[in-house]
């Protein structure tokens, strides 16, 4: 199998040709037709993941099944399937008898069996889910890191009708949470450093655009605020400062993977009872209705779509932060 793989850390990736990978018990081996480029890709890249080298990197992939590993029920060749991050707990520690591998320290990733910038990839059964009929792998794909991760930030955020969301960050994630929002009915406002994304914002719905500067918190607070605020912006100062613009008893919903510490300032945290929370790729469910919004129309990544050949390129565009919203990979068939 052809591979974009990762042998130094800050190096080029080298297009290879690897053995053909084998399906161990509970596994499934995927032709991949689609895999994005998710800013996490980046921290890989740079080597603060912790990933054991060589390695092939992609978390988002989308393809179908070509075969099955020993003891592998549910699943069938041929199923179009993407994989999510945390594939399989240990299944002997207590969040996993609780129900709740996603948060296993132990949890197997594509850190272990391999990502998705590749002609095949290795996946657990367990870390599969079926691509609606209807959604093409290409605009699958997002879905898998960056639409399941907003899609669980905003059921975290708890967001009641009638209640204003913001979405701070618009870039993969982003785009996506403000697509989600609006579909599930809320009032929802992007907030960017970005004047030229602003038409664009509208038409993904936005009901306002806020151009943050240097005080997302002012512009915020001077819009009349929100209740939730989806933050997927890698910027701690940003953070801070956008965190002002919560209305009372508003929450923040933290997604991105900030530059440094939080420094959120106690008094606004306390009088009005406001609260930072974090939030990863959490219940099931949110990738499934995730996935489901999308094969209705209602959400739709909007994607730059590249040959593998050409990661390298991709990920200096996206370094350099000028993807609109997600790079997608494609490999042939
Ligand atoms: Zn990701
Ligand atoms: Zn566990």
């Amino acid at each position: 199998m052809r591979a974009a793989v990762l042998t130094e850390f800050n190096k080029d990736w080298q297009i290879q040709t690897l053995p053909d990978p084998r399906p161990a018990p509970g596994q499934v081996l995927i032709r991949i037709h689609a895999s994005g480029m998710c800013g996490t890709d980046l921290h890989a890249h740079h080597g603060h993941l912790g990933a054991k080298l060589p390695i092939v990197l992609g978390h988002e992939p989308a393809g179908e099944i070509v075969e099955l590993g020993a003891g592998v029920l549910d699943l069938k060749v041929g199923d179009r399937v993407g994989v999510f991050w945390n594939q399989k707990g240990d299944g002997r520690c207590a969040v996993c008898q609780a129900g709740r591998p996603e948060h296993c320290r132990n949890a197997q990733s594509w850190l272990n069996l391999g990502g998705a910038n590749s002609e095949l990839m290795l996946a657990w059964a367990s870390g599969c889910a079926l691509i609606p009929d209807g959604l093409s792998y290409e605009l699958a794909a997002p879905l898998f890191c960056g639409g399941y991760t907003v899609m669980s930030g905003l059921r975290n955020g708890e967001p009641k009708p009638g209640e204003r969301v913001a979405v701070l960050g618009m870039g993969g994630l982003g785009h996506l949470a403000l697509q989600l929002s609006k579909a599930v009915g809320l009032e929802t406002f992007a907030i960017t450093g970005q004047a030229d994304k602003k038409a664009e914002l509208k038409e993904f719905g936005a009901d306002e655009v806020l151009l943050s500067g240097d005080d997302p918190g002012a512009a915020l607070q001077a819009a009349g605020g929100a209740d939730v605020i989806l933050s997927t912006t890698n910027s701690a100062k940003q953070i801070a400062a956008a965190f002002a613009g919560l209305r009372p008893r508003g929450r923040f919903v933290n997604m991105g993977v900030p530059d440094g510490p939080l420094t959120i300032n106690p008094n606004v945290l306390m009088w009005g009872q406001r609260q930072l929370r974090g939030s990863s790729q959490d219940e099931r469910s949110d990738l499934f209705e995730t996935l489901t919004l999308a094969a209705a129309g209602k959400v739709k990544p909007k994607i730059e779509l590249y040959p593998l050949a050409r990661a390298n390129e991709v990920r200096e565009r996206l370094q350099a932060g000028k993807v609109r919203y997600r790079a997608v990979l494609q490999h042939g068939g």
